[in-house]
C-alpha cells in the first residue's frame, strides 16, 4: 500500500511509522508511507504556508498554491487518489476503509491546520474529503494516522493472523465478541466456563451469540443493516426473549416489594 502524507508537522509521524505493526509493515514493505513537509512546496523564501483570511475574522488560512504544487508533484498518473482530512468530509467507516484498500491506489493525504485550507485546493486537486468524527481537531495529522492504521489492517502482511481482522467489529456487520485472558478469576469474576472447556464448536457458538448480544446492547443501530444468517437471527430472538423475561421478572419483584410496603402495619 502506497501512501503519501503532506503536513507541516512531519515529525509527528516518525514514531508512529516506526512502532508496532505499522513499523514492521514499513520494514517488510507491506506498507509504504512517505511524509512530505508542505513548506518545501512553498514559493517564498520564508516557506510561508498560511495567510490572513479574505473577509476578515480570526485565525489563519493555509495558502492554496503549496498544496496544489505538492499534490501535482506527487500524483502518479491515473492511479492516485487525493484525500483531504476534514471535519466536513464523509465520516470514515469500515466499509470505506475496505474500499480504499481494495482500490489499491496511491493515496495522497492532506493534513490541514489553522482554520483549514483555501477552498480552491478542494475544488482542484482533492478527490474526496474524509472525517474521523463529528468534532474538530487542531490538525489532520491524527486523522491521517487513523486512516493509515485502519488501512494497514487490510493488508494481509500487516496483521499476522488474518482471522483476527475477519472477527473484528463491523467486519461482519456486528461488534466483536468479548475477550478474556489469564487469570481465570479477576475481582471475583470468572471466565465463562465454555472458554476453558476445550469444546471448539461450543466456543464458536458462544462467541457468535456474544457478538450478537454485544451489538444489540451497545450498537443496536448496526442490526438494521447487518446481513444476519439464520443462526444469528435465532440468537437475536433468544437474547431479546431473555431480556424481556428478565425485565418482566424485575417488574414482578418491584410490584411484590411495593405490595409488601402497603401491607405493613403502622407500628412496624
Ligand atoms: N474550520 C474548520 C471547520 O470547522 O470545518 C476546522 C479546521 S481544523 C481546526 C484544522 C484541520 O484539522 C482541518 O483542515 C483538518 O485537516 C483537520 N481536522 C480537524 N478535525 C477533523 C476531523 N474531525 N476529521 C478529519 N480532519 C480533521
Amino acid at each position: 500500500m502506497h501512501i503519501s502524507v503532506i503536513t507541516i508537522f512531519p515529525e509527528l509521524f516518525r514514531e508512529f511509522l516506526a512502532t508496532s505493526l505499522i513499523g514492521r509493515a514499513m520494514t517488510t514493505g507491506d506498507l509504504n508511507v512517505s511524509v512530505y513537509n508542505l513548506r518545501e512546496f512553498s514559493d517564498d523564501r520564508h516557506q510561508t504556508v498560511d495567510d490572513e483570511p479574505y473577509g476578515g475574522g480570526g485565525g489563519m488560512v493555509m495558502k492554496a498554491s503549496p498544496w496544489i504544487k505538492a499534490v501535482n508533484s506527487l500524483a502518479t498518473e491515473g492511479s492516485s487518489r487525493c484525500v483531504l482530512l476534514s471535519p466536513q468530509g464523509q465520516r470514515l467507516t469500515d466499509a470505506r476503509v475496505q474500499q480504499l484498500a481494495a482500490g489499491n491506489e496511491h493515496l495522497i493525504l492532506l493534513c490541514g491546520r489553522y482554520e483549514g485550507i483555501d477552498e480552491r485546493v478542494a475544488l482542484t486537486v482533492v478527490d474526496e474529503e474524509i472525517s474521523v468524527g463529528d468534532f474538530v481537531l487542531s490538525g489532520g495529522e491524527l486523522p491521517a494516522m487513523v486512516l493509515i492504521e485502519a488501512l494497514s489492517r487490510q493488508s494481509p502482511g500487516v496483521v499476522g493472523q488474518p482471522e483476527c481482522v475477519e472477527q473484528d467489529s463491523f467486519r461482519q456487520g456486528l461488534l466483536d465478541y468479548p475477550h478474556y485472558t489469564r487469570p481465570q478469576i479477576v475481582d471475583g469474576l470468572r471466565v465463562p466456563d465454555v472458554l476453558v472447556s476445550g469444546d471448539h464448536a461450543a466456543i464458536r457458538s458462544w462467541r457468535g451469540r456474544q457478538s450478537v448480544r454485544a451489538t444489540l446492547e451497545k450498537r443496536p443501530d448496526l442490526l438494521a443493516t447487518a446481513a444476519l444468517a439464520k443462526e444469528q437471527l435465532e440468537w437475536l430472538a433468544e437474547i431479546e426473549r431473555e431480556k424481556s423475561e428478565s425485565h418482566a421478572a424485575a417488574e414482578d419483584l418491584v410490584t411484590r416489594a411495593e405490595d409488601k410496603d402497603n401491607t405493613k402495619s403502622p407500628h412496624e
